[in-house]
């Protein structure tokens, strides 16, 4: 069977679906095909670890998403999603039975602060009056197409007002040295850091700490909002939206190949046999190793990627727990204000050191986790009274030991699986005592369970390769390329694979979306293009 559209959008991620909904609104006949039997990518929510519990499969928190002026430009309210607020962002235990805390409220965060180390609630406000001045046109310029023409020029004119280049290398300085340089105590410390951490770039190299103050500031001006009902709410809001408009999805569609003729992608072809043909784009949802490995013949490959993608470097691999709980987290000592995301590491050096050993490929022995509450942030998640929880951790994707008691061999079969999520389940064990009494079930998924619920994750990879700077900007995915062409006409790299990388903003579906229809308008002036 063929049939015909103006573009085809292979796969129905967070970047698949808002590319399709640009397409569906320059007027585009679009199809979406999606090799799982749900759309949503790392996207998905579902009760399938025990009942009445909802559970978030991957992606959890989306601050990026609420701060995308693309998805906030589809009005994806009047489609399903209402968004839902822990009362406290983000915090992390510490080892004096205290807490760090990020609370929306700046003052309260402050006051916080305050407490713990004098003159860090003072230093804190500083640094969020610094972002009110110049963070809405970073966020604009990462989420651009490189070079960020409008929002780069627009940050250029707002420096002068933030300190000029003392703001600059403020962001080029590491996460650890930028959290020892501007606070005291360790709490503001810890909570950069563990936000630098959300990115496999190590805490001591230039990058992290971009990282570290992009997302903590996110957390204090817009939140860590979670889709009411669960991750897969976002995800259905998107391709309601498009479908009401007249898009449509295929599910069970894996794309196979990409036919190529003359330089120029003219369609594709499913594992099932279905043949789609496409008059103006094929947008990739698809992480570059499989689009440029698997989905394209090699000799279709423009030489120069081809050469470039052999050093294409994925980012680590990751283990995810989720545990259905017959009541809250009894924390040790509760935190003052509940927090829907925690992160978990002793200090900010104890995390460095699990993260280091992430990349010398050793699995980590206290690993830094990441973890969320996801009843406390959204009462519908489990009955009154439990709590949904999850924690995840990266893992290298070739490990060559373990930095622990050995017993990991970093093969992530059943057994390693287990042994790791026990060590997971110790870390929080230790800060929340009776912890294991109130499970009620418990799920594992990792590397492998990842990747089979999600080909773009391999071998865990949740970011569509390293968000280091080696393979950041116009480095990304390949040096030259930072934009969605991909050299072959026609053909665009709409994942994370591409600038501006992992997380749910949609800009590389947008970029991809945008390019392909820009070069449409052009061929109609001139048909040789
Ligand atoms: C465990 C985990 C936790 C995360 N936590 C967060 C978080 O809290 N907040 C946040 O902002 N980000 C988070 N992320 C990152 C974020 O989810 C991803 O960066 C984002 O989903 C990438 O979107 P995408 O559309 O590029 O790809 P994906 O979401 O991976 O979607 C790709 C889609 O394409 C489909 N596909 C692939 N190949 C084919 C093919 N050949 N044919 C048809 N279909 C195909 C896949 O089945 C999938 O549905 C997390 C990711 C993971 C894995």
């Amino acid at each position: 069977m063929t049939s015909s559209y103006d573009a085809i959008v292979i796969g129905a991620g967070p970047n698949g679906l808002v590319a399709a909904n640009h397409l569906i609104d320059a007027g585009w006949s679009v199809i979406i095909l999606e090799a799982q039997s749900e759309i949503g990518g790392a996207v998905r929510s579902a009760e399938d670890v025990h009942d009445g519990f909802v559970h978030d499969t991957f992606s959890a928190f989306y601050p990026l998403s609420y701060a995308s002026p693309t998805i906030q430009s589809f009005g994806l309210e009047r489609f399903g999603l209402t968004w839902q607020h822990a009362p406290a962002v983000l915090a992390n235990p510490l080892p004096d039975g205290g807490w760090a805390i990020l609370h929306r409220d700046r003052d309260i965060t402050a006051a916080l602060m305050e407490q713990q180390v004098s003159g860090d609630g003072e230093r804190w406000l500083e640094l969020c009056s610094l972002w009110d001045r110049i963070g809405d046109q970073i966020i604009g310029a990462l989420l651009s197409p490189f070079p960020p023409v409008k929002s780069g020029l627009a940050s250029l004119a707002r420096l002068r007002r933030v300190g000029g280049l003392d703001f600059v290398k403020m962001m080029l300085t590491p996460a650890i040295d930028l959290g020892l340089t501007r606070f005291r105590g360790e709490g503001p410390r810890v909570l950069i850091a563990g936000n630098a951490g959300h990115a496999d770039i190590p805490l001591h190299a230039p990058g992290s700490g971009l990282m570290g103050v992009l997302m903590t500031m996110l957390g204090q001006t817009v939140g860590f909002p979670v889709p009411e009902g669960g991750a897969g709410v976002l995800a259905h809001a998107l391709a309601d939206r498009f479908t009401s408009l007249g898009g449509e999805i295929q599910c069970d569609a894996e794309v196979v190949s990409i036919d190529v003729a003359n330089g120029r992608a003219s369609g594709v072809r499913t594992r099932a046999g279905d043949r789609f043909t496409a008059s103006h784009a094929v947008v990739a949802d698809v992480v570059a190793p499989h689009l440029f490995g698997r989905l394209l013949a090699a000799g279709d490959v423009p030489v120069r990627v081809a050469q470039a993608m052999r050093s294409f470097q994925l980012d680590p691999g990751t283990v995810k727990v989720d545990w259905a709980l017959d009541g809250p987290v009894p924390w040790e000592t509760p935190p003052l204000h509940a927090p829907g995301t925690v992160h978990v590491a002793d200090s900010v050096d104890q995390m460095d050191e699990a993260l280091n050993q992430v990349t010398a490929r050793t699995i980590p022995a206290d690993p830094f986790l990441l973890t969320g509450q996801m009843t406390t942030t959204d009462p519908t998640r489990s009955p009154p009274g439990t709590e949904s929880l999850w924690a995840y951790t990266h893992v290298p994707q070739v490990a060559t030991g373990d930095a622990g008691d050995g017993s990991i061999r970093g093969t992530w079969d059943a057994d390693d699986r287990e042994r790791f999520a026990d060590r997971m389940q110790a870390r929080i064990v230790k800060l929340a005592p009776g912890f294991e009494s109130r499970i009620v079930a418990r799920r594992v998924l990792g590397p492998r369970e990842m990747e089979a619920r999600n080909a773009n994750l391999i071998g865990g990879a949740i970011n569509g390769g390293t968000s280091q700077l080696q393979q950041q900007l116009f480095l990304r995915p390949v040096p030259g390329m930072g934009r969605a062409e991909t050299g072959i006409k026609n053909l665009y790299l709409g994942s994370a694979s591409a600038h501006p990388g992992g997380g749910v903003h949609g800009a590389p579906g947008m970029n991809a979306a945008r390019a392909a229809v820009a070069h449409a308008r052009l061929r109609r002036f001139n048909p040789w293009r």
